[in-house]
């Protein structure tokens, strides 16, 4: 097994302090809770819980850094420092990689794959920073002129899940960085490791003090930022649930700008025509990574009739072959994120056996990896379309087979949900595939493919998945607000 680094260990036994103003300072009440490694139960790193008091604190510093450093910065000088945040986690990519394999519990490998995607993430926004133009707009009179100007919105609170820690806090600072907001982070209180490690990059690549503040505490943190008068957007990413109530804190507060990225239950399509070698090689991937705790999981899959015992005993063979480990050893699964996650899947796997057909999994993984939060991975069958299973975000790794006869059947399943996050069609008829597509309602659609993603391509979803758009230039509009300046000539 791999071994843990003298720089990560080191780490996780720093003093639980929170980040404000480029310094490292205790919470004023005191107050920790401890983050767990899930893979055994056991203690990682105290964290420390910001109470109102150090939230205002860490508002009061990113106001006075907007007002005095930030919002006249030479665009060019956020642009390298943005690079150079970059460059420092590449520079650590082992201690933060291992660090969120212990705190998430996500194979090694793939939490290297995430950092990997945060500096990307990052490099493309440094590129934003020095070309947010507005424009010159033709009016009525040659003597009147026109000019906007897409302008930083000033302090911004970022509130991200546990599910890709370090890549969702990145998602959200680089380009709220890079429009030259000061931000405030929230991450996760079941995986704040990553995120106060890169307080310390932070300091190092050189950010003036109070452009960015690094904030740990649960959902109570979180409220606290959304209801804060003096906050004037906040970026968030978690549960549909606590999205409404993030618009509800906005509307009884300053009306502060809100994005939101929520929850999914996306549609895996495949039709008979579908080259099924590559379906098979996709399915297990889309159906279970980083052990369905992701928002796009293709948690609905929908196999044409005649193609429906192939693909479904494809699934079942490459699911059964599966490893599932502790994340340090490199497994295709890890566990579940915590014990109340796990009780949240086993719940919805009771549903599941009472109202569809288990064909596979449903149980906790004992023996070895008791200690931990493991689940098998757990497909059931079912043409019941109004079952829990099927309605519900589960956000572990259980999917649903549904069969269909044709597209107007299938797009009546595809779109009877509140969500729409993501969406995939795997079809040889690209005509198919384009009307398909169109009729979707989901703010991705995957073709031939699952859980594509680039820094400069728009992500966000329809329906109760979300406001706005993350990624790409779409990314820009979530950070900036516009103003339009009109001159008598
Ligand atoms: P969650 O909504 O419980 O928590 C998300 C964040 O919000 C955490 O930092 C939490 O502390 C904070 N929070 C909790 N209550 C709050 C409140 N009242 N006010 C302000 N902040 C509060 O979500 P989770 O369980 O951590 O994550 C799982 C959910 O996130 C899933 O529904 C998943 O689909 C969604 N998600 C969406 C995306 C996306 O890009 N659309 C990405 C990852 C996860
Ligand atoms: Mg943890």
């Amino acid at each position: 097994m791999n071994t843990v680094s003298d720089k990560a260990i080191k780490f996780l036994n720093k003093k639980p302090q929170l980040f404000i103003n480029n310094e490292w300072v205790d919470s004023k009440r005191g107050e920790t809770f401890p983050t767990i490694n899930p893979s055994n139960g056991k203690t990682l790193m105290q964290i420390s819980v910001a109470g109102k008091d150090d939230v205002d604190a860490a508002v009061l510093a990113a106001r006075e850094a907007f007002k005095k450093r930030v919002r006249d910065m030479n665009p060019s000088k956020r642009a390298a420092m943005i690079f150079k945040l970059a460059e420092l986690i590449e520079r650590d990519l082992d201690i933060l990689s291992q660090l969120e394999c212990l705190d998430n519990g996500k194979p090694l490998n793939r939490a290297v794959a995430d950092v990997k995607a945060a500096v990307y993430h990052l490099k493309y926004y440094a590129g934003w920073a020095d070309k947010i133009e507005g424009s010159v707009i033709p009016v009525h009179s040659p003597n009147v002129m026109v000019q906007t100007r897409r302008e930083p919105l000033g302090v911004v609170g970022l509130i991200v899940p546990w599910n890709f820690p370090l890549v969702m806090a990145i998602w959200k600072l680089s380009p709220a960085l890079a429009c030259g907001n000061c931000c405030i982070l929230k991450p996760a209180e079941q995986t704040s490791v990553t995120a106060l490690y890169l307080g310390q990059l932070i300091l190092e690549a050189g950010f003036p003090p109070g452009m960015v503040q690094i904030l740990t505490g649960d959902g109570e943190t979180g409220s606290l930022l959304t209801h804060h008068n003096d906050i004037d957007k906040v970026g968030f990413t978690g549960s549909t649930e606590v999205g409404k109530k993030v618009l509800e804190a906005s509307a009884k507060s300053n009306l502060k700008k809100v994005s939101l990225e929520l929850g999914g239950k996306s549609p895996n399509i495949i039709f008979d025509d579908a080259d099924i070698k590559r379906v098979e090689e996709s399915l297990v991937w889309a159906s279970f990574y980083n052990s369905g705790q992701e928002c796009t999981l293709g948690s609905r899959i929908y196999i044409q009739n005649k193609k429906l015992d192939q693909v479904l005993n494809g699934l079942v063979k490459k699911t059964k072959a599966l490893t599932i480990d502790e994340g340090f050893r490199n497994p295709d699964l890890g566990p579940l994120v915590s014990d109340e996650q796990l009780t949240r899947v086993k719940g919805y796997i009771h549903h599941g056996k009472k109202e569809t057909e288990l064909i596979l999994g449903g149980n906790k993984i004992e023996g070895k990896l008791s200690a931990g939060y493991f689940i098998e991975p757990t497909i059931f069958r079912t043409d019941n379309h109004d079952a829990k299973i099927i309605k519900d975000e589960i956000f572990g790794p259980v999917v649903t087979v549904s069969s269909f006869e044709d597209e107007e059947e299938l797009i009546g399943y595809t779109n009877d949900t509140r969500y729409g996050l993501a969406s995939a069609i795997w079809t040889q008829d690209i005509s198919r595939a384009y009307r398909v597509a169109r009729e979707i309602e989901a703010g991705v659609v995957w073709i031939n493919g699952y859980d594509m993603f680039h820094p400069a391509v728009p992500f966000g979803g329809y329906k109760e998945s979300g406001i706005g758009r993350e990624m790409g230039k779409s990314a820009l509009d979530l950070y900036t607000q516009e103003k339009s300046i009109w001159t008598n000539l």
